[in-house]
């Protein structure tokens, strides 16, 4: 069906979207105060006011080479705003320079040799851009007695492995990733820097930046409760608002979005399809074997439920197999958890027979989960630990089929609930710092919360459901924030102690 159509059911569905809706009240779902006196240690959940979400699905689905969002893709992007920025500099400023250093804090320090991160900022100082990165490129960087050069401003610069200094793990820096890249001049004067953050999921920013010109949503809302309140006020449905406030804020028409959803979708396909091909052992310090295409491979003579649950977990490490080796990906919501969310699409494509509209419809209730999570708590490992990653990446998912299926929007929260709800707590301890152990394997455990979550809210009364996703957020924040540091993405506690022998 041609984009026309697409938006055309959009809004039909829109129509619709009141009959669709619960009776106002059925918004807060809080157990009342008064059959549980006290409370937890006397607290209680007060309604959030969040600030408006501004977050768009194409900075919330970023295409990139693997292995990770935050320490792969967000330091290439910081590279190539590097770069770009260091070309418009005046003439007498370039014409001094000599060198550019990258200096790597916090956890880019500590882990990122076995993330390419030394290669992503090569890539990107190489004039690489992320969705079309040459992985080829990414691999060959892996020679660290080669030097490379590369024209910046019209100026040649040599860039190689003394190009990156591996920095203070602990500092003081405001986010655990930080990024200074330095353009150096004689005498090892600073010419200009730029201090970078890499706060997840690929988002880079930078200190003192000025605000982006960008739009405001048509629809505004900050939360679950807010987005809902709006369907009902506005009846409209989940697409036409995210639709409508992506083209608001980027400024764009319908054929970008609709032309990125489908890059998103098909690059989620193309991962599967190389990853279900391709055997032996990954990159890295120590032998991981793929499974992937094994385990595809048994589930054509398996029964029924083996046979269906081997192909979904297939999916998924086939295209988490496929980031840990620098293949692209889509961070959904990050590239630790990339593999997720692709094994829903996949299946939904493949076996369910899912129209390219429904997928696209079931793709932005997938976003608008993330955008929430996101923007209410954090998608980052590094600051709420897995239940960040895999959880919302699982969350994501089951809103995406959920909704994709024709839900009420009712029933795609509660999807979205329960599958977050059961990944509460869940802490991040790659084994080294690679996103290899459990990372790859807990995408294929994602997917399959993902599709349980949906099975039980299909079956659900909506009205008498308890749990709400602005509340179990909120949970996530407060666990992440109660979680050690060493349970985010230090590898240094759980199994990235545990699985190191003496
Ligand atoms: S354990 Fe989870 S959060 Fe940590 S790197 Fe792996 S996928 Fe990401």
């Amino acid at each position: 069906m041609d984009r026309r159509c697409f938006l055309k059911i959009a809004a039909l569905s829109s129509a619709s979207a009141a009959l669709l809706s619960p009776a106002p009240g059925a918004i807060a779902r809080g157990i009342p105060a008064q059959d549980f006196p006290g409370g937890p240690l006397g607290k209680c959940y007060a309604p959030p006011n969040n600030p408006v979400i501004l977050t768009t699905l194409t900075d919330l689905f970023k295409i990139g080479p693997g292995p990770s969002s935050s320490h792969t893709i967000a330091p290439l992007r910081i590279a190539s705003n590097f770069r770009e920025t260091v070309a418009a500099l005046p003439a007498e400023t370039l014409n001094q320079a000599q060198s550019i250093q990258a200096h790597l804090f916090g956890s880019l320090s500590a882990t990122g040799r076995g993330h390419r991160t030394d290669r992503a900022i090569l890539a990107g100082l190489m004039g690489q851009k992320p969705d079309t990165c040459d992985t080829a490129l990414m691999d060959q960087l892996e020679d660290t007695q080669r030097s490379y050069t590369t024209q910046i401003g019209g100026k040649t610069f040599t860039v190689d492995q003394s190009t990156i200094v591996w920095d203070q793990v602990k500092h003081t820096y405001p986010f655990s990733n930080t990024l200074i890249m330095r353009l150096m001049g004689p005498d090892a004067t600073v010419l200009f820097e730029r201090e970078y953050y890499s706060p997840g999921g690929g988002f880079f920013q930078w200190k003192g930046q000025p605000a982006a010109d960008r739009g405001q949503p048509v629809y505004p809302y900050g939360n679950m409760a807010a987005f809902k309140q709006l369907a009902r006020d506005r009846q409209k449905n989940l697409d036409e608002i995210l639709l409508e406030n992506e083209k608001a804020i980027l400024k764009v028409g319908d054929a970008e979005i609709l032309a990125h959803l489908d890059q998103v979708l098909s690059t989620m396909e193309n991962g599967v399809n190389q990853g279900l091909s391709e055997e032996g052992v990954l990159p890295g310090p120590f032998p991981v074997y793929r499974r992937a295409k094994r385990l595809y491979q048994s589930a054509q003579n398996a029964s029924d439920g083996d046979g269906f649950m081997n192909r979904l977990s297939s999916y998924a490490l086939a295209v988490s197999e496929g980031n840990a080796a620098g293949r692209l990906a889509v961070t959904a919501p990050t590239l630790g958890s990339a593999g997720t969310l692709p094994a829903l699409v996949y299946l939904m494509k493949h076996q369910l027979k899912f129209s390219q509209d429904a997928m696209r419809q079931g793709l932005l209730a997938a976003g608008l989960v993330g955008f929430l999570c996101k923007n209410n708590a954090s998608v980052a490992g590094a600051e709420v630990g897995c239940q960040g990653e895999i959880g919302v990446a699982s969350a994501m998912a089951a809103a995406m089929l959920a909704h994709a299926s024709g839900a009420p929007l009712d029933t795609t929260e509660i999807a979205a609930t329960s599958a977050l709800e059961h990944h509460l707590g869940m802490s991040c301890d790659p084994v080294g710092g690679f996103v290899l152990i459990p990372c790859i394997e807990r995408n294929a455990f994602g997917a399959i919360k993902a599709y349980n979550a949906y099975l039980l809210a299909k079956n659900e009364i909506a009205t008498q459901h308890w749990e709400d996703l602005d509340r179990v957020i909120l949970a996530m924040l407060e666990t992440g924030r109660a979680l050690p540091a060493p349970f985010k993405e230090m590898g240094t506690a759980g199994l990235g102690v545990t699985m190191v022998n003496c």
